[in-house]
């Protein structure tokens, strides 16, 4: 359907509603190039933040019922969105950080709570298991949405519960029934992942620090610090024995630049922007020029690690239709 003016008044009147009513901060004006770690996309029609796990899942459950399309954004330091205006609300997690709650080798945690902190504070409490992932600068959620890892370590393999929202309600759902894949889970658009709880491996705390340090290192020596990224553009291929940074670093792709995008020359898999209007279209076109010549050169399809967030309305149709169009592809 064509969104008009009068559709779009229509939502707004209806959102604000049941901000009103759940008491969720709703702010308009906001933009991508400060909600991204990239630094770059358009405006955004609405971002509401939530700052309970019931209060999120009530909200969705409204949205949903009243057609409203929305998206939820961690730390947004996984995605690339567009340049114009995204006509949709971003529901952000960054509030819905809470407390740990440590209970023999298990720990719950909030969607929105920061990741680093997570593996810092579980270490403290000597438990392993998510050391490796202490450099990944996102939110909970957005790790449990993609299955983040690192260093040996991916946080599907320590989740015992997932929580998630419901027909408006918070339900406690198997880690095990999650299919965690490389960078991907079975996790449906449209589906809101409140919290989770994580069972880790008692352990010495001072070693668990060292090899927490150690990765952090190995990280600072590989890897851009300080810049505008959003880590791994491309995943490695599956076909290859050999990281997708290696092939754009062997192509002499290190240093090249789109306007305000630039292949990090610390590591050949990031791309960075740079100044203070950089934009999506310029890191998009640096991408797919990196996709066209390690196609040519090597026949090997790079796929996108980073989402991109295109700025055309979504409804939950819309994702229902994306996910089948997924779920065919992936069955072919
Ligand atoms: C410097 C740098 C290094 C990185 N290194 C790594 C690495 O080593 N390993 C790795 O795996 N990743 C890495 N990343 C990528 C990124 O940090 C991770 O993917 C991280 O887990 C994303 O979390 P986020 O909160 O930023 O999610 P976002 O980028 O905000 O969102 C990512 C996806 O998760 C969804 N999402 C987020 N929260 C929720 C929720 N509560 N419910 C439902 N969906 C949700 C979003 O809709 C989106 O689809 C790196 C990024 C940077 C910038």
């Amino acid at each position: 359907m064509e969104e008009t003016q009068e559709n779009f008044r229509e939502r707004d009147v209806a959102l604000e509603e049941i901000a009103t009513r759940l008491s969720v901060r709703a702010e308009r004006g906001r933009r991508f190039a400060e909600l991204t770690s990239l630094r770059v996309g358009g405006a955004i029609d609405w971002v509401l933040s939530p700052n309970t796990e019931a209060q999120a899942a009530a909200v969705v459950h409204e949205m949903d019922q009243a057609g409203i399309g929305w998206r939820a954004l961690g730390s947004g330091s996984n995605i690339l969105a567009d340049d114009s205006d995204h006509h949709y609300v971003v529901l952000s997690l960054k509030d819905l950080k809470g407390e740990l709650e440590f209970d023999g080798d298990r720990v719950s945690v909030p969607a929105g709570y920061s990741l680093p902190r997570l593996c810092i504070e579980a270490g403290r409490q000597g438990l392993s298991g998510i050391e490796g992932l202490g450099g990944i600068p996102g939110t909970v959620g957005g790790a449990l949405w993609m299955n983040a890892g690192a260093y040996g370590h991916e946080i599907g393999t320590v989740t015992e519960t997932v929580r998630v929202a419901r027909d408006g309600r918070v339900v406690a759902i198997p880690g095990s029934d999650v299919q965690w894949n490389y960078r991907h889970t079975s996790f449906r658009e449209g589906e809101l992942l409140l919290g989770a709880t994580l069972r880790l491996k008692p352990d010495d705390p001072e070693k668990i620090r060292t090899r927490m340090e150690d990765a952090k290192s190995r990280r600072l020596a590989t890897q851009p610090h300080g810049s505008r990224s959003a880590g791994c553009f491309f995943k490695n291929p599956p076909t290859s024995s050999v990281g997708t940074g290696k092939i754009i670093d062997e192509l002499g792709m290190k240093g090249s630049r789109r306007g305000s995008a630039i292949v990090s020359p610390v590591h050949a898999n990031f791309i960075v922007t740079e100044g203070e209007g950089a934009r999506a279209e310029d890191a998009l076109a640096l991408a797919e020029e990196i996709r066209e010549r390690v196609k040519n050169e090597h026949g090997i399809e790079l796929e996108y690690e980073v989402e991109l967030w295109r700025s055309s309305p979504k409804t939950k149709s819309d994702a229902d239709e994306t996910q089948a169009e997924t779920d065919r592809k992936e069955q072919k």
